[in-house]
C-alpha cells in the first residue's frame, strides 16, 4: 500500500477502532476480579521477549490468593500465548491484545492493529480492559507538517494529535543580514541574498520529499522571523501541491522542539478548523451537485450500495453515527429467518437477549446468528474493491448532522451519471 492510500484509509480505520473500543468498553471480568489482560506491544518489539514475559506472568499467577482469579488469568494468558504463535511481527504500528473471562463467562480474545503506532509497552491485569491509549489514537486525526525557517537553520516536524515528531534539523551558513557597512555592503548583500536563496531551495527540496512522500501531510504551518518566512515562501522550488497546503504562517523566534511547540500553540485554532473544513467541504460538494441536479451524486443505503456495485462511486460519505450491525438470525427448528439491525454499542445486549427469545414461527426452538455485517465495514470493502474512497464524517458540526438527519447518513459522489430521471 502506498503512503497516499494509507492516508486515504485513515478515517475508516479510525471508525473501525472506535467501533472496537465501544465493544471493549462494555466488557468486565466475570467476577469483577483483576483477571482481564491488556497487552500493548509497540512496533519493533521482539515477540520472543513478549512471549517469555507472558510465561513468567503465567507462573506468577499461581501465587494469586483467590484461586478462581488465578485460574482466569492463566486461561487468558494461555489464549494469548497460543495466538502469539500465529503472529510473526508486530507490524509497523504494533499490536494491542485484550483477553480474559468476561461477563459472558467465556474467554474472549481481541487483537487490534491500531491506525497509529502503539507508543507504550504495557502488560496489565484489571477488572476491565485498559483502553485509554487506544482512545488517544481516536483524538489524533490527521498529520500536519510544521516548518520553522530561519536564515540560520530550519526544523521540520509533523504533528498527529498530541504526538510531535521532529523529522529533520538543518543548519545553514547564510551570513546574518546587517554585518557590514561601507563600500563592500552592496556586494556582500548580493552574496548573502544568493546564499539565502540556495538555502531556501535546499529546504523546499527536503520538504518535497518529507511532506509529499515520507510523511504525507494534510496541511502545513510555517513559522519563523517575519521577513524570512515570506522570502522563503516566495521561493519557486516548493512543490505546488505543498504550497497549496500552507494554511498559516506565524512569527516564531526560535527553532527546535520549543519553537515547534510555540508554533503549534499559535496554530491550534487554525488546525482544528481545518479538520472541520475538510469534512464540511465534502458535504458541500455533495449538496452542490444535488442542487444543480448534475446526476453525479446519490444518497441512502440502497442507492449508494447499488452505485458501488456498478463501480460508479468516487467518494462515499458516511456519518459516524451510522454504526449499525446487520444481524441475520435463523431458527434452529424451522425455516424462519430475519435480518435485524442494531447499533454496535447495543450488540452485546442484543446477543444476550437473543438466547431468551423464542422463534415466532415454531415458538419453542432457539434462534441463532447465521451471519452479521457492520454497514461501514461493508461499504468500505465495496469502496476499496472499486477504487472509491470512503470518508467517515463526524456529527459534531451542522453539515455532519444534516448528512445524518436528512440523507440517512450515507451519500456518494459519482464518477458518471447513473440513474435516469435525476
Ligand atoms: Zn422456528
Amino acid at each position: 500500500m502506498s503512503k497516499q492510500e494509507e492516508k486515504k484509509r485513515t478515517s475508516v480505520e479510525r471508525y473501525m477502532l472506535k467501533h472496537e473500543i465501544d465493544k471493549l468498553e462494555s466488557k468486565k471480568s466475570f467476577n469483577m476480579s483483576t483477571s482481564l489482560v491488556s497487552l500493548y506491544i509497540p512496533p519493533g518489539t521482539r515477540l520472543s521477549d513478549v512471549n517469555s514475559q507472558l510465561r513468567d506472568e503465567y507462573g506468577t499467577a499461581t501465587n494469586i490468593k483467590d484461586k478462581s482469579t488465578g485460574k482466569a488469568v492463566q486461561s487468558a494468558l494461555s489464549s494469548i500465548m497460543s495466538r502469539m504463535k500465529t503472529i510473526s511481527d508486530p507490524g509497523e504500528n504494533g499490536i494491542v491484545i485484550f483477553c480474559g473471562i468476561t461477563q459472558t463467562n467465556k474467554v474472549e480474545f481481541f487483537l487490534i492493529s491500531p491506525p497509529d503506532p502503539v507508543g507504550i509497552k504495557l502488560y496489565l491485569c484489571d477488572n476491565v480492559f485498559k483502553i485509554d491509549h487506544l482512545k488517544e489514537m481516536l483524538e489524533s486525526k490527521q498529520r500536519y507538517g510544521l516548518l520553522l525557517i530561519e536564515r540560520g537553520g530550519a526544523t521540520l516536524a509533523t504533528v498527529q494529535g498530541s504526538r510531535i515528531d521532529i523529522i529533520r534539523e538543518e543548519e545553514s551558513y547564510v551570513p546574518g543580514k546587517h554585518k557590514m557597512g561601507g563600500q563592500s555592503q552592496a556586494r556582500f548583500q548580493r552574496l548573502t541574498e544568493e546564499a539565502a536563496q540556495r538555502w531556501y531551495t535546499k529546504i523546499t527540496e527536503i520538504m518535497n520529499t518529507v511532506y509529499l512522500d515520507d510523511y504525507p501531510v494534510e496541511a502545513i504551518i510555517v513559522g519563523g522571523p517575519a521577513l524570512t518566512k515570506s522570502e522563503f515562501l516566495e521561493n519557486k522550488s516548493l512543490d505546488y501541491r505543498l504550497r497549496e497546503k500552507v494554511i498559516g504562517t506565524y512569527d516564531i523566534g526560535y527553532r527546535g522542539i520549543n519553537g515547534i511547540r510555540e508554533l503549534l500553540e499559535k496554530a491550534e485554532d487554525k488546525l482544528s478548523d481545518f479538520e472541520l473544513i475538510k469534512e464540511r467541504k465534502l458535504i458541500q460538494k455533495f449538496l452542490e451537485h444535488l442542487g444543480k441536479d448534475t446526476g453525479l451524486v446519490t444518497y441512502g443505503e440502497k442507492l449508494v450500495l447499488e452505485a458501488l456495485e456498478k463501480s460508479a462511486v468516487q467518494t462515499v460519505i458516511v456519518s459516524e453515527d451510522v454504526d449499525r450491525v446487520n444481524i441475520e438470525i435463523k431458527c434452529d427448528g424451522c425455516d424462519y429467518e430475519i435480518t435485524e439491525s442494531v447499533k454496535s454499542r447495543d450488540y452485546n445486549e442484543f446477543v444476550k437477549n437473543l438466547s431468551d427469545r423464542k422463534c415466532p414461527q415454531c415458538s419453542n426452538s432457539k434462534l441463532y446468528i447465521e451471519n452479521e455485517s457492520d454497514l461501514i465495514t461493508e461499504l468500505n470493502e465495496k469502496a476499496e474493491n472499486t477504487g472509491a474512497t470512503l470518508e467517515v464524517i463526524s456529527t459534531d458540526h451542522e453539515d455532519g448532522a444534516m448528512l445524518y438527519n436528512v440523507f440517512g447518513g450515507i451519500a456518494a459522489t459519482l464518477r458518471y451519471k447513473l440513474f435516469d430521471g435525476y
